[in-house]
């Protein structure tokens, strides 16, 4: 297996979880990561059902639901009309052994899996180690990366990139991001103050034309844990005035009245897009999570589908590398993963903002309308709950042969 080497590049969640599938498996891994520590980054909190039953046979489902919040029920509400409906994901205990989500941020998942392919010889991380360049041949991949000794060049007989959404891999190969980008951004606010004791689940989504919302009860130090608002930002509007304290505490208020401030742990502003790698494969050099494809964050789906990227290509890859597969098997992977993408993903977090974000009154009584009948219907709510947990999407990737 020596000279079978996987270069990743990237150590965020999805570079270092297919790190660990491919070592467990006794592929030699080589982990090149461009920031000098793991990144400390707010972003992916809430882990569906299929993503939990992946990361199990490595243990790090135990270690992650021992610290996180499970998240059994979510809710989809109107800012003026309250709860429109309420998800029990109770319904589809029969289907997973983990019938909720689970709410931690992922800066707490990646010391986790880090930690244990630190336990492994063959594994190498190696930080401050920035990918600038690739080549490939009939048997090898080749990168440049620089580093504080200056640019070093790796070998290896494959190349994930892992390197995110601005990903050097994907560049470098040429690889067309299609899609577009949402005019408006996103403000993402952190409170502690506790809106489960006003009747909110730990998950949800509220509709309204003016300012929608996405809300995630996060773990802190301690209960009440902390409250993460997600809000849209007009086009015109600049970073600083969003982010000045009486425009959160605006927005806050806008959500939530109360007599009192917001006490605000964290606010950042970032750009949302819609968009898929036109392939996931040149080669011996292929792209996983965020590097392959972006989405915004209502349905929770981003970090996830980069996980069950991480998880479907290291099995194939690892099959391939031990002589147990054609090289043929990685199309496989993009058949399955591309096209769930598109279907799923894609289709699924932008019809969940166009939703939330719907001005025309008619259109939203009807789809609020729609939506109480399907949760007033076992049979049908266990049907839309397969599919916003991921399970569907995790089977009909399955089934593409
Ligand atoms: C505010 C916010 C909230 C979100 N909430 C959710 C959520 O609730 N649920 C969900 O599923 N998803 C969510 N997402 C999306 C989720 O965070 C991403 O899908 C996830 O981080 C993707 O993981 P990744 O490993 O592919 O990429 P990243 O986490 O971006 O990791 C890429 C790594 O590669 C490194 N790197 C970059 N360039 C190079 C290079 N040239 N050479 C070497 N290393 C390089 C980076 O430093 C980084 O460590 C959210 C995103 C944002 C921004």
């Amino acid at each position: 297996m020596k000279d079978q080497r996987v270069i990743v590049a990237g150590a965020g969640p999805v570079g270092l979880l297919a790190a660990l599938v491919l070592a467990k498996r006794d592929v030699p891994v080589l982990v090149l990561e461009a920031e000098p520590a793991l990144t400390h980054d707010l972003r992916a909190g809430s882990f569906h059902p299929p993503s939990l039953e992946m990361m199990a046979p490595y243990g790090i489902t135990d270690e992650m639901q021992a610290i996180g919040i499970r998240v059994p029920r979510w809710q989809i509400r109107d800012r003026r009309e309250g709860v429109i409906a309420e998800w029990d994901l109770g319904l589809i205990a029969d289907q997973t052994p983990y019938p909720h989500r689970l709410h931690l941020e992922q800066h707490r998942l990646t010391p986790m899996i880090y930690r244990r392919l630190q336990a492994l010889s063959h594994v190498k991380v190696r930080f401050n180690s920035r990918v600038v360049d690739l080549g490939q041949d009939a048997d090898h991949v080749w990168t440049l990366a620089e580093t504080p000794h200056g640019v070093e060049r790796f070998e290896g007989s494959w190349l994930v990139g892992a390197d995110g959404g601005r990903s050097t891999v994907r560049k470098q190969l040429d690889i067309e991001f299609e899609g577009f980008t949402w005019p408006e951004r996103f403000v993402v606010v952190s409170t502690t103050f506790d809106f489960g004791q006003r009747g909110y689940t730990s998950n949800a989504y509220v509709a309204d034309p003016e300012q929608w919302a996405a809300v995630f009860h996060m773990p802190d130090a301690g209960p009440p844990g902390l409250w993460r608002m997600a809000f849209p930002v007009p086009i015109d509007e600049a970073d600083e005035e969003t982010l000045a304290p009486d425009a959160v505490e605006r927005r806050m208020q806008y959500f939530y009245p109360r007599p009192e401030r917001y006490e605000v742990r964290y606010k950042s502003i970032y750009r949302v897009h819609q968009r898929v790698a036109k392939m996931f494969r040149r080669g011996r050099v292929l792209l996983a999570g965020d590097s392959a494809h972006l989405n915004n964050p209502l349905g929770a789906f981003g970090l996830n589908g980069g996980i069950h990227d991480a998880v479907n290509l290291a099995e194939k890859l690892a099959r391939v590398c031990r002589g147990e597969a054609e090289e043929s098997l990685l199309d496989l992977y993009v058949r399955q993963r591309r096209t769930v993408n598109i279907e799923y993903v894609q289709e699924g977090s932008i019809q969940n903002l166009k939703m939330l974000a719907e001005a025309d009154d008619e259109a939203r009584k009807k789809r609020f309308a729609e939506l109480r009948r399907i949760a007033a219907d076992p049979k049908r709510a266990k049907e839309y709950l397969l599919h916003s947990s991921m399970i569907a999407s995790v089977r009909r990737a399955a089934a593409i042969t």
